[in-house]
């Protein structure tokens, strides 16, 4: 265990400007701005009690949560720091004025009450990250049930501690253990992912998946968000507006339609800002239940602030579902290197015109190309100049093709054009004009391009084997023939 807050040596190095920022932090300045965040979120927490030692929500749970995810152990010493201090502050708040020595105790064992359920549940979630073939959404479920577990832990065994250390008189125990756990519960869910989202910048954690997160989060950024909070914010005020001028618990429950406009930043919005909203919302809800006096109702808006935070994280998964289904899509259906159709695609798509040529009597024509000595082509120039001549050859045809003509990459340097609606006579025209157009193309000095094209038309009986098997034919007849030619016997 080290002893510092030194970031750990990441084992990726994609992000210089990551890079960058962490070696401009000084080891005391990561120690000293830790302490004073999580001391400043404490106080936050402080700032909406509504019964001794239990807050609307408790930020701080969060913040140690976050901390040992990210950092890992050696954050442990800067939190015990801080719930000797805060353990002071609490004595100070109360009146309870215990000696120093007894002040001490009861601020480690705060501290070792409060850091171990966390840092169990850290140590799952990190092991559980660390799966690779773990869907994110189960990654998701894995954090709301941990954060949710943990904090029923530490609950009790923070109370306990406050009892063993004369802090709080046993009998409070019933009624304060449930408002307890639900204000820490919400603490970790609501706040833990922005603070893991912050922490994650100074603490690379590439196996981790808030840095999927992170990344997914550039991508979808819009300029909207702003206005998107703001009327967040303000629907939220005038659901506390509205309890505390009818003062009902059916008008308290109104705060519980937020879930609608935060469902709406978590799909449209980045992952990192659908957390700073969640803790946006979570805190003027903790603010609001405080300044509008609605104690009566605080387990309606904890259980607000815990609900829409669960929902608004789980619903994370399907907009991330839905990008890697779009691009594992684009994988199957296209070619990396050309963009032209792959092969699979290719085969779909014959199928149906194949089908179609057949309903509507119509002629269907296709097109084998094939570049003329692309070995040499590669020999002489080079594996990345061959690349660019497969990229250009499929760009020319590209140019020839109607919007309803399909290029599909066969394998290697071969192509194959599917030309619906086209005779045979109209297939040769076509290959006639991409051989020209070919022929043109200048990539580098002393490189000629050439391709030899074999075409076919469809004949009712045909599938794509018989019909391919006769362009092929006819390709291999252009080969022979001598190249930078059109075959159609
Ligand atoms: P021919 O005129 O008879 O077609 O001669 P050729 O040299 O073009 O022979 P062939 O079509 O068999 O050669 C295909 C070559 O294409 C072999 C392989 O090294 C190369 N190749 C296949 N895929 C790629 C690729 O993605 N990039 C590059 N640069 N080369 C590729
Ligand atoms: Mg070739």
């Amino acid at each position: 265990m080290h002893n510092d807050m030194k970031p750990a040596t990441p084992s990726h190095t994609g992000d210089s400007q990551l890079i960058a920022n962490r070696f401009d932090f000084g080891r005391w300045r990561l120690s000293l701005g830790f302490v004073g965040a999580w001391l400043a979120v404490w106080a936050l927490g402080l700032l909406v009690e509504y019964t001794s030692h239990a807050s609307v929500w408790f930020p701080a749970a969060g913040m140690t949560f976050a901390g040992l995810l990210v950092v890992g152990s050696r954050v442990i010493p800067h939190i015990m720091l801080c719930a000797v201090i805060s353990t002071i502050w609490t004595d100070y708040q109360y009146q309870l004025n215990l000696p120093p020595g007894e002040l001490l105790a009861a601020g480690l064992v705060f501290g070792v009450t409060h850091i171990t359920p966390y840092y169990l549940g850290a140590r799952l979630l990190r092991y559980l990250a660390n799966h690779r073939s773990l869907q994110l959404y189960h990654l998701i479920i894995s954090f709301l049930l941990i954060a949710a577990l943990s904090s029923l832990l530490t609950v009790f065994a923070v109370l306990q501690g406050l009892i063993l250390t004369d802090m709080m008189p046993a009998e409070d125990l019933a009624s304060t253990w449930f408002p307890f756990w639900i204000g820490d519960m919400a603490g970790v869910l609501v706040m833990s992912p922005l603070f893991i989202s912050l922490l994650t910048r100074i603490y690379p954690t590439p196996k981790f998946w808030v840095g999927d997160l992170y990344s997914f989060a550039r991508e979808h950024a819009t300029n909207r968000f702003g206005y998107k909070l703001a009327l967040n914010s303000v629907l939220l005020l005038a659901t506390l507006i509205l309890a505390s001028v009818v003062r009902t618990q059916e008008s308290a429950f109104a705060v519980f339609f937020l879930i609608v406009p935060q469902m709406w930043i978590t799909y449209t919005e980045s992952p990192v800002r659908t957390a700073i909203s969640v803790a946006l919302g979570s805190f003027l809800i903790a603010l609001g239940v405080n300044l509008f006096g609605l104690m009566d109702y605080v387990m309606v808006y904890q259980f607000a602030i815990s609900v829409i935070a669960a929902s608004a994280f789980f619903g994370l998964s399907v907009p991330t579902l839905i990008a890697d289904n779009q691009q594992l899509r684009k994988r199957v259906l296209e070619d990396a290197l050309t963009g032209a159709a792959s092969r699979h695609m290719l085969l779909n798509q014959s199928a149906i015109e194949l089908q179609r040529c057949v309903r509507s009597r119509q002629p269907f024509s296709l097109i084998v190309l094939d570049i003329d000595n692309f070995k040499t082509i590669n020999d002489q120039f080079g594996h990345v100049i061959g690349d660019k001549a497969l990229i250009s050859v499929c760009d020319t045809v590209r140019t020839s093709l109607r919007a309803t003509d399909t290029i599909g990459r066969f394998g290697g340097d071969e192509f194959v054009i599917l030309l619906p609606a086209t005779p045979l006579q109209g297939a040769i025209e076509t290959a006639e004009r991409i051989r020209a157009d070919v022929l043109r193309l200048r990539l580098k000095a002393g490189l000629k391009i050439s391709c030899s094209f074999g075409v076919a038309e469809a004949k009712p009986e045909d599938d794509f084997a018989t019909l391919f098997n006769r362009a092929d034919k006819n390709l291999y007849l252009a080969k022979s023939r001598g190249r930078n030619q059109v075959a159609s016997v």
